[in-house]
């Protein structure tokens, strides 16, 4: 299993692109599909026309709106270029099938894709897709919200994806004994906001699931001003990785991809996140 981080930042952000995630297992998956995470995604060198299923924590637009460009450019690329891709799954919280429905029936051409797309609603109770196992969890974001973490299992590999969480036995849930943990870590510790985790809390979240690494992400701009890491392993002992861009690292903000076939950290190269 490999995990290439595509964003890091969250909806405006002066240098991270917002939530999404490139995993590869048997397939090849995204978590979210938030802006300007398509350019990342064909930085990576991965065939765009190859993602197969796109699973969505919630449809805030840090999460979402790259999906509109990737949709327009699918149907572009296998209706007038002769491009061939294999149908779409796009996978999300309840709501996901009358938005889709909807955005599909008002955008110019959406409705007329000449790829097979399939909306498909879950909650809570695992599925498969191929040989990668999918639990999503309802975590606990916005009130009215309904917002899910995933846990990916595969080839005895464990990522669990926090989406946009608070602290929730739920969240700690979903992350148990996984290899790898990217939560959310909107706020540093001292400057904790609403709705989110902050720094402290996301080492709270590792300590107590057991998981054997940590990946700190979605950072709104205030979070770039604080040792997040430091703060973050106050409660954690394991190690914690700090996406992309700090103060002392301004103008080369690191992409990192992190390969889960060994336990270790195998990579983490070049410009982005
Ligand atoms: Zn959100
Ligand atoms: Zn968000």
């Amino acid at each position: 299993m490999r995990l290439t981080i595509l964003g890091s930042g969250t909806n405006v952000h002066p240098t991270r692109a917002a939530a999404g995630y490139l995993v590869q297992t048997d397939q090849t998956l995204l978590l979210d599909f938030g802006p300007r995470t398509l350019m990342n995604l064909i930085k990576t060198g991965v065939d765009r026309h190859r993602i197969t299923h796109v699973l969505f924590s919630h449809f805030h637009a840090d999460h979402f709106s790259d999906f509109i460009t990737f949709f327009f450019d699918a149907m572009i690329f296998t209706k007038y270029q002769g491009g061939k891709r294999p149908p779409l799954t796009v996978i999300g919280p309840p709501g996901t099938r009358s938005l889709f429905k909807t955005l599909f029936a008002t955008l110019p051409g959406f409705s007329r894709a000449p790829f097979g797309v399939t909306l498909k609603e879950v909650d809570d109770r695992p599925f498969w897709i191929g040989r990668t196992k999918v639990l999503p969890r309802r975590v606990t974001h916005s009130p009215r919200l309904h917002c899910l973490g995933y846990r990916l299992e595969y080839s005895g590999k464990v990522l669990a994806y926090s989406g946009d969480s608070q602290y929730c036995t739920s969240l700690v849930r979903l992350c148990g004994d996984a290899d790898l943990a990217v939560l959310d870590c909107s706020f540093p510790a001292n400057q904790p906001g609403p709705v989110h985790l902050h720094a402290g809390q996301c080492g709270q979240v590792a300590h107590e699931a057991g998981v054997g690494q940590l990946i700190l992400s979605h950072f709104y701009p205030i979070a770039d001003q604080y040792d997040v890491k430091a703060q973050a392993g106050e409660r954690y002992e394991g190690t914690i990785i700090v996406v992309g861009y700090s103060p002392s690292s301004r103008g080369s903000p690191p992409k990192i991809s992190i390969n889960l076939v060994r336990r270790d950290i195998l990579t983490g190269s070049s410009s982005f996140a």
